[in-house]
């Protein structure tokens, strides 16, 4: 489906360039701002003329997003552009309807929404935020801009074939039809989950059969907490005999509830979505339909990211249910993986071998949350069906007060224990880019986010003032960053040689208990996606080696100096 015409669209498209992103969503753009704060100005071709807004998709941005944002330079951009009251986005309340009793007290009450299970301080240097995906959608992509990036609406890509040294695409305007070709040295299809860049170069999914489906229902709720009579929130998940799942207001009247999960085969057609809601509201209220999607609750992994010149990101690589509310965080991580390594290929400082590090490494985290959100679909399914079976729920009684007591120490044992190693201990130690150095670090736990130097885990931040004002990672460069504390003789000796080999990096020689506590060599290698690559007391005799390792497999050469 398209949109209308608009008459401030360019209805031309340049001939070449050195990247083509298809598809300017959350990713896309994302990757537009990595690659244009390195210097490469992509062409991001995208076929609506505007971002949709009739439907809500995510909303949870993670901590590592906000991250993202900050070192972007758009952090409190991000912010700003919230849709509801910032005291509404606490805790998540749990009752047996909206109008209803509570269940149990907020979980994670107090802290802001979408709180892992520790506090976010110690995870990282940004809270997580609420924001609609269009919202998102917009910030990003007026940052992509900003920096350069070429933004070319309303054209559609159809096909495309690579040869040796690029790639054609044939691409549709949807204002009058007319087909033109764009000549691109690399392209990146960040074009969702029925990606024309993947199936058009032929990557396969791995696939799991559809267990259900569920029902992403946006409608209007005008005066709601008026005709509801209850305090605001953001987040309600609702309990009871005949429904589950969670209902949220997201934008102004607009709310929406997922439904499900339902049968795959589920006639939708007389489905009555307006009827479904009330069950999770407890009474007759004012609400109108906006919009209505579905989705199968299923795994789907590209079997690879790469084929030759042409790569995919985001949904076009993967799909898995939102149950952990990763799907788009785990895209802009693939825009950060991809964006300095296509980077480093372009600017000629590395071979185009690390474009399989960006497949190798990103098709495992896939397969972790994938597999992870499957897991606790399976899971909270049987649970919320064991515990709404409880036929005193909603009875006025003591009996009914006890079994709400029950019921909500079931929700709060699934809800409450958080997922924040599967959200945010991301470990790449196998990586041939990442050189170990015999540890091994703690052992992986799903739940909890474990901080560790090791090589491959993410670099973890270490606040410099108790006020939670300077992390460290805002010490960071944009590319690869050298954390020295001891000799400096021996981060010069490493410089030189980066130098050397055309490597962009920066180093820091810092002297703080805090850091050492947590980066105990003298000398850690962070890359530009913030994973440590390398550490040690000393800088080997032959650098160079250590260097020609951390940026490439060592498969193909330079492509252009
Ligand atoms: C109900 C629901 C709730 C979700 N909640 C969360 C959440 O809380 N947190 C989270 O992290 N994720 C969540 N997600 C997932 C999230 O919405 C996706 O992961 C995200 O949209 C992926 O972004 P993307 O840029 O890869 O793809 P998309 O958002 O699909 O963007 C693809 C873009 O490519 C364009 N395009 C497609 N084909 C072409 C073509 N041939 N030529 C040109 N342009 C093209 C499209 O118009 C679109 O703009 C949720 C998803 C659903 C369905």
């Amino acid at each position: 489906m398209t949109d209308t015409r608009d008459s401030s669209l360019d209805l031309t498209v340049p001939r070449e360039a050195d990247v083509v992103i298809v598809g300017g969503g959350p990713v896309g753009s994302a990757l537009a701002i990595e690659l244009a704060l390195r210097g490469i100005r992509p062409v991001i071709v995208e076929r609506r003329n505007r971002i949709q807004t009739e439907n809500v998709r995510a909303r949870n941005t993670s901590i590592r997003t906000l991250e993202t944002c900050r070192k972007w330079g758009i952090a409190d951009r991000f912010r700003a552009a919230r849709t509801l009251p910032r005291e509404w986005h606490t805790g998540m309340i749990v009752r047996n309807r909206i109008d209803g009793w509570d269940l149990c007290p907020p979980i994670f009450g107090g802290r802001p929404i979408w709180t892992p299970f520790a506090e976010w301080s110690e995870i990282g240097a940004e809270a997580p935020e609420d924001l609609p995906q269009y919202v998102l959608n917009r910030v990003f992509r007026e940052r992509a801009e900003e920096l350069g990036a070429d933004l070319r609406r309303g054209f559609e890509v159809e096909e495309l074939a690579q040869d040796g040294d690029g790639v054609d695409l044939t691409v549709r305007s949807v204002a009058d039809d007319s087909t033109h070709r764009i000549r691109a040295k690399y392209v990146v299809g960040c074009d969702g989950g029925r990606s024309v860049v993947r199936r058009s170069v032929g990557i396969e999914q791995i696939e799991t059969e559809p267990v259900g489906r569920l029902i992403n229902f946006v409608f209007e709720f005008p005066n709601a907490w008026e005709q509801l009579g209850v305090d605001p929130g953001v987040l309600i998940f609702v309990l009871n005999g005949e429904t589950s799942g969670l209902i949220t207001p997201y934008d102004g009247d607009r709310w929406r509830v997922g439904i499900g999960p339902v049968p795959v085969d589920l006639d939708l057609s007389g489905y009555d979505l307006i009827a479904e809601t009330k069950k999770f509201i407890g009474k007759d209220v004012d609400i109108e339909a906006v919009s209505f999607t579905t989705h199968l609750i299923q795994k789907r992994i590209a079997e690879t990211r790469r084929k030759g010149r042409v790569l995919i990101a985001g949904d076009a690589a993967q799909a898995f249910p939102p149950h952990l509310g990763q799907n788009l965080n785990t895209g802009v991580g693939d825009a950060v993986s991809l964006g300095w390594m296509l980077a480093g290929v372009l600017n000629g400082w590395a071979p185009e071998g690390l474009l399989d590090v960006y497949s190798e490494e990103r098709i495992g985290i896939s397969h972790m949350l994938a597999d992870a959100s499957l897991a606790i679909d399976a899971g909270s399914t049987e649970v919320w069906r064991e515990l709404a079976s409880d036929p005193n729920l909603e009875e006025d009684t003591p009996e009914g007060a006890l079994a709400r007591e029950r019921v909500g120490q079931g929700i709060n044992d699934v809800m409450g224990t958080g997922a924040d190693g599967l959200v945010y201990d991301h470990r790449f130690t196998e990586s041939p880019v990442v050189i170990g150095d015999g540890e091994s670090g703690p052992a992986f736990d799903p739940l909890r986010y474990q901080p560790s130097s090791v090589p491959g885990h993410r670099a973890p931040n270490v606040w410099l003032s108790d006020d939670l004002e300077h992390p460290l990672i805002d010490l960071f460069g944009l590319d690869f960053t050298l954390i020295s504390q001891g000799d400096p003789a021996e981060a010069a000796r490493f410089a030189e040689a980066a130098r050397a080999e055309g490597i962009p990096l920066e180093v820091v020689e810092i002297a703080d208990e805090r850091v050492r506590d947590l980066y105990p060599r003298d000398l850690t290698l962070i890359r530009p996606d913030r994973i440590v690559a390398w550490r040690a007391d000393r800088v080997p005799a032959d650098p160079k080696e250590l260097i020609s390792r951390i940026r490439s497999a060592g498969s193909d050469q330079l492509v252009a100096a």
